[in-house]
């Protein structure tokens, strides 16, 4: 299992936080974050916590799932997304 969260940078996440409170001040009207450009988090270092798989894990989900279960909820869900795509 890898030790970070495998994310191959889609951004399709990034495209899609109209359904997330935390991020609703990022929403650009269309449901992508003002901070994605050219594909990529311009904010980066200082992303919220939300944007952050493995802080997210340490935080909230570490006595629910293993981490190898949590990451697998979430590739399920950046799976989705893509298919969703346009
Ligand atoms: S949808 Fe998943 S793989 Fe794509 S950028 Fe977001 S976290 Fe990474
Ligand atoms: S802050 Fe960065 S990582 Fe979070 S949704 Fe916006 S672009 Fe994506």
């Amino acid at each position: 299992m890898p030790d970070k969260f495998p994310c191959t940078k889609c951004g399709e996440c990034c495209r899609h936080i109209s359904l997330i409170p935390e991020l609703s001040e990022f929403d650009d009207g269309t449901g992508a974050c003002v901070h994605l450009k050219n594909n990529l988090c311009e904010i980066y270092d200082a992303r919220p916590d939300i944007c952050r798989v493995d802080v997210m894990y340490e935080k909230l989900f570490k006595s629910s799932f293993t981490r190898e279960e949590f990451y697998e909820l979430n590739l399920q869900s950046c799976k989705i997304l893509r298919e969703n795509k346009g």
